[in-house]
């Protein structure tokens, strides 16, 4: 529903706007960045247009990006039926940096903070969704990247493969102090993400709660929940992560190919998030939910899902979706982080690496975040 909405604004903004003759308003600096020109071609260097920072905006330089799996659905064009690729395509939307100028109006930021930017840029300030704080579900939500771009600076905004971004101030975020930066970076879109649903969910104390899928949302979810005092049980397919998933504070771990260990464990679960990038049965998941128990997909696999009426009506099972979380809840999302010193586990690369990480992302072989440190693009 949210990204079928999601895909209706976006196709909307993209023809409202002129793609060859964009408005573009005030002066224009070239910056470095890495782009795909199609869904089969590799990342190469290149130069994008940045606005000059406006009174609201904050100019920031770079410091690390992770890599989303949905920067790899995008750069392909794997949404293509909900959220067609805008090429070239730059990605990036876990991004930390420092900023380097301000406009005349920011209040909240000086030059030299450390701050971080998610998925969303902008969003009409007046809808009922910005009213009560979900600017993800804003009809005129801005996204990081592949989103038409307000200013008329490109055809569509560019994200955090770059060495620089100017963002509107109150899309910006600050990062606390005691966390490590290239760490922190996954937390501003896999971090939200697994953050909002679970404390939609009221996971805590004497709560059940199973994360399907050990990727890079998947251990931020366990890491929160783990922090929020539920009792947490990993699904994985990968016998490789089952020690991993225990260190990062699984109570349990369950082998999903594995039916003897699925087994014990049906009708159990408060509450499960699916974090799968790719299709699966998530009849197997819903028949692990205790009577009213809830699963959430936050995963967005390219191709729909088959969902069995038996698998909710026996229950009265819920199955529903989150996308990100609004701007007030990230902030809470990363102040939380902060308190628990919570952060990604990360393997830091250059830039000139992406290609392969991307190949490595898609068969699951990243623990469990790739974090770009964008010092290596100044070398480019
Ligand atoms: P990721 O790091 O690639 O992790 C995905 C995990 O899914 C893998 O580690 C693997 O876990 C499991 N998996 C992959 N292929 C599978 C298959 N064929 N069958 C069963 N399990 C499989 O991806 P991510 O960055 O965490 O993103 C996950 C999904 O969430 C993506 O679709 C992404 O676009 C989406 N996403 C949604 C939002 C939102 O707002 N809703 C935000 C960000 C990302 P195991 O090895 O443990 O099985
Ligand atoms: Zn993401």
């Amino acid at each position: 529903m949210a990204v079928n909405k999601l895909a209706e604004v976006t196709l909307a903004g993209l023809f409202l706007l002129d793609r060859k003759h964009p408005q573009v308003e005030g002066q224009v600096n070239q910056a470095k960045a890495y782009a795909v020109d199609s869904k089969s071609s590799p990342f190469e260097p290149t130069s994008i247009a940045r606005r000059e920072p406006t009174e609201r905006d904050v100019q920031i330089e770079i410091l690390f990006c992770g890599i989303c799996h949905s920067d790899l659905h995008t750069a392909r064009d794997e949404w293509n039926e909900v959220m067609p690729t805008v090429y070239p395509c730059v990605p990036g939307h876990e991004i930390v940096g420092r900023v380097t100028a301000v406009g005349s109006e920011v209040t909240k930021f000086q030059e030299g903070d450390t701050v971080g930017v998610g998925c969303l840029v902008g969003s009409d300030h007046t809808c009922a969704q910005c009213q009560a704080d979900l600017e993800q579900y804003c009809p005129h939500a801005v996204f990081t990247y592949n989103s038409p771009d307000a200013h008329g600076t490109a055809p569509v905004t560019y994200g955090g493969y770059s060495e620089s971004v100017v963002v509107d101030e109150r899309f910006v975020l600050k990062i606390p102090g005691n966390l490590e930066l290239a760490a922190t970076a996954p937390l501003l879109c896999a971090g939200i993400t697994t953050y909002s649903p679970l404390k939609r969910a009221g996971v805590g104390p004497g709560k059940k709660v199973g994360i399907v899928g050990l990727g890079g949302l998947g251990h931020m979810g366990v890491k929160i929940a783990r922090a929020m005092g539920a009792e947490v049980v990993v699904f994985t397919t990968s016998p490789g992560k089952i020690e991993d998933a225990k260190r990062l504070g699984a109570d349990e771990v369950i082998l999903s190919t594995n039916p003897d260990e699925m087994q014990p464990h049906m009708g159990s679960f408060d509450f499960i998030l699916d974090c799968v990038s790719a299709q699966h049965d998530i009849n197997r998941y819903l028949s692990m939910l205790a009577n009213n128990g809830e699963l959430t997909l936050v995963g967005a696999p390219e191709k729909p899902l088959e969902v069995s009426a038996f698998s909710l009506i026996g229950g009265r099972k819920r199955l529903s979706g989150s996308m990100i979380g609004g701007i007030a809840e990230t902030q809470k999302m990363l102040d939380f982080c902060g308190q628990h010193a919570i952060t990604s586990d990360v393997e830091v690369i250059p830039i000139q690496q992406v290609n392969e990480a991307y190949e490595r992302l898609l068969k699951g072989d990243v623990k469990y975040r790739f974090s770009i440190d964008m010092a290596s693009l100044k070398r480019q």
